[in-house]
Protein backbone atom coordinates (compact mmCIF):
# COMPACT_ATOMS: atom_id res chain seq x y z
CA UNK A 1 0.00 0.00 0.00
CA UNK A 2 1.30 3.46 -0.11
CA UNK A 3 1.01 4.94 3.18
CA UNK A 4 2.21 8.42 4.09
CA UNK A 5 4.10 9.27 7.21
CA UNK A 6 4.16 12.30 9.20
CA UNK A 7 6.16 13.04 12.71
CA UNK A 8 8.36 15.70 13.54
CA UNK A 9 11.21 13.17 13.94
CA UNK A 10 13.06 12.19 10.86
CA UNK A 11 14.75 9.77 13.08
CA UNK A 12 10.82 8.30 13.90
CA UNK A 13 10.42 8.51 10.14
CA UNK A 14 13.09 6.66 9.17
CA UNK A 15 12.58 3.89 11.80
CA UNK A 16 8.72 3.50 11.03
CA UNK A 17 9.50 3.58 6.86
CA UNK A 18 12.51 0.84 7.77
CA UNK A 19 9.66 -1.30 9.20
CA UNK A 20 7.24 -0.60 6.48
CA UNK A 21 9.57 -0.71 3.18
CA UNK A 22 10.57 -4.52 3.57
CA UNK A 23 6.89 -5.44 3.35
CA UNK A 24 6.17 -4.12 -0.19
CA UNK A 25 4.85 -0.83 0.99
CA UNK A 26 5.68 2.56 -0.70
CA UNK A 27 5.84 4.93 2.11
CA UNK A 28 6.28 8.59 1.36
CA UNK A 29 7.57 11.01 4.82
CA UNK A 30 6.77 14.46 6.52
CA UNK A 31 7.78 16.50 9.02
CA UNK A 32 5.25 19.06 7.76
CA UNK A 33 2.00 17.90 8.46
CA UNK A 34 0.12 20.69 5.45
CA UNK A 35 2.75 19.49 2.89
CA UNK A 36 1.46 15.90 4.04
CA UNK A 37 -2.06 16.94 3.72
CA UNK A 38 -1.41 18.21 0.15
CA UNK A 39 0.57 15.52 -0.93
CA UNK A 40 -2.60 12.99 0.20
CA UNK A 41 -4.69 15.34 -1.87
CA UNK A 42 -3.34 15.20 -4.71
CA UNK A 43 -1.90 11.64 -4.82
CA UNK A 44 -4.86 9.04 -5.22
CA UNK A 45 -2.73 6.35 -5.04
CA UNK A 46 -2.36 7.38 -1.14
CA UNK A 47 -4.47 4.71 1.10
CA UNK A 48 -2.78 4.90 4.63
CA UNK A 49 -2.10 8.17 6.44
CA UNK A 50 -0.08 7.92 9.69
CA UNK A 51 0.40 10.61 11.86
CA UNK A 52 1.81 11.53 15.31
CA UNK A 53 -0.35 13.44 17.18
CA UNK A 54 2.59 16.18 17.61
CA UNK A 55 2.73 17.56 14.23
CA UNK A 56 2.98 21.02 13.14
CA UNK A 57 1.86 23.35 11.39
CA UNK A 58 -1.35 21.32 11.68
CA UNK A 59 -1.95 19.85 14.54
CA UNK A 60 -2.59 15.67 14.40
CA UNK A 61 -6.16 16.29 15.03
CA UNK A 62 -6.32 18.95 12.81
CA UNK A 63 -4.72 16.32 9.98
CA UNK A 64 -7.19 13.82 11.38
CA UNK A 65 -10.05 16.11 10.59
CA UNK A 66 -8.97 17.32 6.51
CA UNK A 67 -7.60 14.28 5.63
CA UNK A 68 -11.34 12.17 7.14
CA UNK A 69 -12.91 15.47 4.41
CA UNK A 70 -11.16 13.79 1.93
CA UNK A 71 -12.02 10.14 2.27
CA UNK A 72 -15.67 11.65 2.22
CA UNK A 73 -15.31 12.47 -1.01
CA UNK A 74 -15.68 9.14 -2.54
CA UNK A 75 -11.78 7.89 -1.93
CA UNK A 76 -10.75 4.71 0.43
CA UNK A 77 -7.89 6.85 3.19
CA UNK A 78 -7.35 5.12 6.48
CA UNK A 79 -6.30 7.12 9.12
CA UNK A 80 -3.82 6.22 11.53
CA UNK A 81 -2.95 8.87 14.88
CA UNK A 82 0.20 7.87 17.09
CA UNK A 83 1.29 8.81 20.02
CA UNK A 84 3.57 8.03 22.62
CA UNK A 85 0.83 8.82 25.87
CA UNK A 86 -1.14 6.19 25.28
CA UNK A 87 -4.01 7.53 27.22
CA UNK A 88 -7.78 7.02 26.81
CA UNK A 89 -8.54 10.76 26.32
CA UNK A 90 -6.35 11.01 23.31
CA UNK A 91 -7.60 7.77 22.16
CA UNK A 92 -11.01 9.32 22.79
CA UNK A 93 -10.31 12.42 20.73
CA UNK A 94 -8.32 11.10 17.89
CA UNK A 95 -11.35 8.76 17.06
CA UNK A 96 -13.42 11.91 17.31
CA UNK A 97 -12.01 13.77 14.96
CA UNK A 98 -12.09 10.99 12.27
CA UNK A 99 -9.07 8.88 12.74
CA UNK A 100 -9.64 4.84 12.22
CA UNK A 101 -7.08 3.67 14.57
CA UNK A 102 -4.56 4.55 17.09
CA UNK A 103 -1.39 3.05 17.86
CA UNK A 104 1.64 3.68 20.29
CA UNK A 105 4.73 5.32 19.28
CA UNK A 106 6.97 4.02 18.33
CA UNK A 107 4.54 1.23 17.11
CA UNK A 108 6.16 -2.74 17.22
CA UNK A 109 6.80 -4.51 14.07
CA UNK A 110 3.97 -7.18 14.72
CA UNK A 111 1.13 -4.36 15.98
CA UNK A 112 1.54 -2.34 12.40
CA UNK A 113 1.70 -4.84 10.61
CA UNK A 114 -1.71 -6.24 12.18
CA UNK A 115 -3.07 -2.59 11.85
CA UNK A 116 -2.59 -2.61 8.13
CA UNK A 117 -3.70 -5.51 7.00
CA UNK A 118 -6.47 -4.53 8.78
CA UNK A 119 -6.47 -1.08 6.70
CA UNK A 120 -5.65 -3.12 3.84
CA UNK A 121 -9.20 -4.93 4.39
CA UNK A 122 -10.85 -2.25 5.12
CA UNK A 123 -9.49 0.61 2.11
CA UNK A 124 -10.05 -2.85 -0.21
CA UNK A 125 -13.71 -2.97 0.54
CA UNK A 126 -14.17 0.59 0.74
CA UNK A 127 -12.54 0.75 -3.00
CA UNK A 128 -14.73 -1.66 -4.10
CA UNK A 129 -17.97 -0.28 -2.74
CA UNK A 130 -16.87 3.21 -4.06
CA UNK A 131 -16.46 1.74 -7.77
CA UNK A 132 -20.34 -0.47 -7.24
CA UNK A 133 -21.86 3.15 -6.78
CA UNK A 134 -20.47 4.99 -9.83
CA UNK A 135 -20.51 2.27 -11.91
CA UNK A 136 -23.62 1.06 -14.66
CA UNK A 137 -23.41 -3.20 -14.19
CA UNK A 138 -24.64 -3.76 -17.36
CA UNK A 139 -21.92 -1.75 -19.31
CA UNK A 140 -19.54 -1.03 -17.18
CA UNK A 141 -19.94 2.79 -17.39
CA UNK A 142 -20.45 5.28 -15.25
CA UNK A 143 -23.80 5.39 -14.07
CA UNK A 144 -25.59 8.80 -13.67
CA UNK A 145 -24.99 9.98 -10.30
CA UNK A 146 -21.05 9.19 -11.17
CA UNK A 147 -21.48 11.22 -14.79
CA UNK A 148 -22.86 14.27 -12.90
CA UNK A 149 -20.29 14.38 -10.67
CA UNK A 150 -17.12 14.11 -12.39
CA UNK A 151 -18.81 16.52 -15.21
CA UNK A 152 -19.20 18.80 -12.73
CA UNK A 153 -15.77 18.47 -11.55
CA UNK A 154 -14.48 18.71 -14.45
CA UNK A 155 -16.67 21.93 -15.41
CA UNK A 156 -14.54 23.25 -12.03
CA UNK A 157 -11.59 22.46 -14.04
CA UNK A 158 -12.78 24.63 -17.06
CA UNK A 159 -13.85 27.36 -15.53
CA UNK A 160 -16.07 30.30 -17.18
CA UNK A 161 -14.21 30.70 -20.02
CA UNK A 162 -13.02 27.62 -21.00
CA UNK A 163 -13.85 24.79 -23.60
CA UNK A 164 -16.15 22.07 -23.04
CA UNK A 165 -18.59 20.28 -24.91
CA UNK A 166 -21.09 17.10 -24.45
CA UNK A 167 -22.55 14.46 -26.37
CA UNK A 168 -25.85 12.59 -25.88
CA UNK A 169 -26.89 9.70 -27.53
CA UNK A 170 -30.36 7.41 -27.64
CA UNK A 171 -30.46 4.57 -29.42
CA UNK A 172 -33.33 4.71 -32.13
CA UNK A 173 -36.72 2.47 -31.69
CA UNK A 174 -35.01 0.33 -28.95
CA UNK A 175 -38.17 -0.98 -28.55
CA UNK A 176 -38.47 -2.45 -30.98
CA UNK A 177 -35.55 -4.56 -30.81
CA UNK A 178 -36.25 -5.63 -27.36
CA UNK A 179 -39.80 -6.95 -28.25
CA UNK A 180 -38.54 -8.56 -31.82
CA UNK A 181 -35.80 -9.75 -30.49
CA UNK A 182 -36.12 -10.25 -26.65
CA UNK A 183 -34.59 -8.60 -23.23
CA UNK A 184 -31.36 -10.34 -23.72
CA UNK A 185 -30.82 -9.10 -27.27
CA UNK A 186 -31.76 -5.42 -26.49
CA UNK A 187 -29.06 -5.66 -22.86
CA UNK A 188 -26.70 -7.20 -25.64
CA UNK A 189 -27.52 -4.03 -27.91
CA UNK A 190 -26.81 -1.48 -24.98
CA UNK A 191 -23.33 -3.38 -23.95
CA UNK A 192 -22.08 -3.11 -27.79
CA UNK A 193 -22.88 0.52 -27.99
CA UNK A 194 -21.60 1.39 -25.30
CA UNK A 195 -18.19 -1.07 -26.35
CA UNK A 196 -18.46 1.72 -29.30
CA UNK A 197 -18.17 4.87 -27.71
CA UNK A 198 -15.30 3.71 -26.01
CA UNK A 199 -13.39 6.13 -23.35
CA UNK A 200 -12.80 9.74 -24.69
CA UNK A 201 -14.03 11.92 -22.18
CA UNK A 202 -16.34 11.09 -19.08
CA UNK A 203 -18.83 8.47 -20.84
CA UNK A 204 -21.95 7.53 -19.15
CA UNK A 205 -24.90 5.68 -19.09
CA UNK A 206 -27.67 8.00 -18.08
CA UNK A 207 -30.96 6.17 -18.65
CA UNK A 208 -32.13 2.84 -20.18
CA UNK A 209 -30.40 3.52 -23.62
CA UNK A 210 -29.43 6.45 -23.43
CA UNK A 211 -25.53 7.39 -22.85
CA UNK A 212 -23.37 10.58 -22.15
CA UNK A 213 -20.23 12.14 -23.01
CA UNK A 214 -18.66 14.91 -21.98
CA UNK A 215 -15.40 16.38 -23.49
CA UNK A 216 -13.43 18.41 -20.92
CA UNK A 217 -11.28 21.32 -22.73
CA UNK A 218 -12.89 20.69 -26.18
CA UNK A 219 -15.05 22.56 -28.24
CA UNK A 220 -18.39 21.59 -29.57
CA UNK A 221 -16.78 21.17 -33.43
CA UNK A 222 -14.54 18.19 -31.84
CA UNK A 223 -17.57 16.83 -30.09
CA UNK A 224 -19.36 16.98 -33.42
CA UNK A 225 -16.87 15.22 -35.15
CA UNK A 226 -16.60 12.49 -32.63
CA UNK A 227 -20.38 12.18 -32.58
CA UNK A 228 -20.42 11.78 -36.44
CA UNK A 229 -17.57 8.86 -36.14
CA UNK A 230 -19.80 7.33 -32.98
CA UNK A 231 -22.73 7.60 -35.49
CA UNK A 232 -21.04 5.87 -38.37
CA UNK A 233 -19.56 3.03 -35.98
CA UNK A 234 -22.91 2.37 -34.33
CA UNK A 235 -24.88 1.99 -37.93
CA UNK A 236 -21.92 -0.98 -38.35
CA UNK A 237 -22.16 -2.59 -35.73
CA UNK A 238 -24.11 -5.77 -35.97
CA UNK A 239 -25.57 -7.82 -32.62
CA UNK A 240 -25.83 -11.14 -32.95
CA UNK A 241 -29.72 -12.16 -32.88
CA UNK A 242 -31.65 -15.67 -33.03
CA UNK A 243 -31.69 -15.79 -37.23
CA UNK A 244 -29.89 -12.88 -38.30
CA UNK A 245 -27.62 -10.03 -36.99
CA UNK A 246 -29.31 -6.93 -36.02
CA UNK A 247 -28.13 -3.62 -36.87
CA UNK A 248 -29.02 -0.44 -35.08
CA UNK A 249 -28.48 3.09 -35.07
CA UNK A 250 -28.63 6.29 -32.48
CA UNK A 251 -29.69 9.77 -32.53
CA UNK A 252 -27.03 12.71 -30.92
CA UNK A 253 -27.03 15.84 -29.85
CA UNK A 254 -24.57 18.06 -29.35
CA UNK A 255 -23.88 21.43 -27.65
CA UNK A 256 -21.07 23.54 -26.84
CA UNK A 257 -19.92 25.31 -23.25
CA UNK A 258 -21.02 28.98 -23.42
CA UNK A 259 -19.59 31.83 -20.99
CA UNK A 260 -21.44 31.42 -17.58
CA UNK A 261 -22.53 27.81 -18.73
CA UNK A 262 -23.44 24.46 -16.52
CA UNK A 263 -23.35 21.38 -16.65
CA UNK A 264 -26.62 21.07 -16.11
CA UNK A 265 -26.93 23.70 -19.37
CA UNK A 266 -24.80 21.91 -21.43
CA UNK A 267 -26.67 18.53 -20.73
CA UNK A 268 -30.21 20.22 -21.47
CA UNK A 269 -28.89 22.25 -24.95
CA UNK A 270 -27.54 18.66 -26.13
CA UNK A 271 -30.89 17.17 -24.92
CA UNK A 272 -32.83 19.50 -27.02
CA UNK A 273 -30.66 18.81 -29.56
CA UNK A 274 -31.30 15.15 -29.75
CA UNK A 275 -34.78 15.30 -29.27
CA UNK A 276 -34.50 17.51 -33.03
CA UNK A 277 -32.39 14.32 -34.10
CA UNK A 278 -35.11 11.98 -33.39
CA UNK A 279 -38.12 13.98 -34.70
CA UNK A 280 -36.04 14.91 -37.89
CA UNK A 281 -35.75 11.23 -38.94
CA UNK A 282 -33.09 9.80 -36.24
CA UNK A 283 -29.87 8.44 -36.77
CA UNK A 284 -28.25 12.03 -37.08
CA UNK A 285 -26.07 14.32 -35.22
CA UNK A 286 -27.69 17.59 -34.41
CA UNK A 287 -25.89 20.22 -32.85
CA UNK A 288 -27.50 23.11 -30.24
CA UNK A 289 -27.36 26.14 -31.73
CA UNK A 290 -28.88 29.31 -30.22
CA UNK A 291 -31.94 29.11 -32.87
CA UNK A 292 -32.40 25.93 -32.08
CA UNK A 293 -32.23 26.37 -28.64
CA UNK A 294 -34.49 29.56 -28.76
CA UNK A 295 -36.93 28.11 -31.09
CA UNK A 296 -37.32 24.64 -28.56
CA UNK A 297 -36.87 26.32 -25.32
CA UNK A 298 -39.09 29.37 -25.66
P1 LIG B 1 -36.65 6.39 -29.84
O1 LIG B 1 -36.09 6.10 -31.19
O2 LIG B 1 -37.62 7.54 -29.89
O3 LIG B 1 -35.61 6.59 -28.83
O4 LIG B 1 -37.54 5.12 -29.43
P2 LIG B 1 -37.15 3.98 -28.40
O5 LIG B 1 -38.02 2.81 -28.68
O6 LIG B 1 -35.68 3.74 -28.44
O7 LIG B 1 -37.44 4.70 -27.02
P3 LIG B 1 -38.36 4.35 -25.82
O8 LIG B 1 -37.96 5.33 -24.75
O9 LIG B 1 -39.78 4.29 -26.23
O10 LIG B 1 -37.92 2.89 -25.35
C1 LIG B 1 -36.82 2.63 -24.60
C2 LIG B 1 -36.93 1.22 -24.12
O11 LIG B 1 -35.74 0.79 -23.50
C3 LIG B 1 -38.02 1.01 -23.09
C4 LIG B 1 -37.41 0.11 -22.05
O12 LIG B 1 -38.17 -1.05 -21.86
C5 LIG B 1 -36.06 -0.29 -22.62
N1 LIG B 1 -35.01 -0.45 -21.65
C6 LIG B 1 -34.64 0.41 -20.66
N2 LIG B 1 -33.59 -0.09 -19.98
C7 LIG B 1 -33.28 -1.30 -20.53
C8 LIG B 1 -32.30 -2.30 -20.26
O13 LIG B 1 -31.46 -2.18 -19.35
N3 LIG B 1 -32.29 -3.42 -21.03
C9 LIG B 1 -33.20 -3.58 -22.05
N4 LIG B 1 -33.12 -4.69 -22.77
N5 LIG B 1 -34.14 -2.66 -22.30
C10 LIG B 1 -34.20 -1.53 -21.58
MG1 LIG C 1 -34.39 5.28 -27.82
MG1 LIG D 1 -34.36 6.82 -24.43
Amino acid sequence: MHIVLVDTSRVVLKMIAALLEPNGHTVSVFTNSTEALDYVETTPSVRVLITSLEVRPLSGLELCWSARLLAESNRPLYVITMSSARNARNLAEALDSGADDFIEKPPGPEELHARLRAADRLTSMQGELIRLAQTDSLTGLLNRRAFLKRSHEAAERVGNHGKMSAILLDIDHFKRINDEYGHDVGDAAIQAVAREIGAEGIVGRLGGEEFGVILPHRPGTEAETLAGRLRRGIEALRIRGARAPIRLTCSFGVSDWIEGDTVEGLVKRADIALYEAKSTGRNRVVTATSDLILARAG
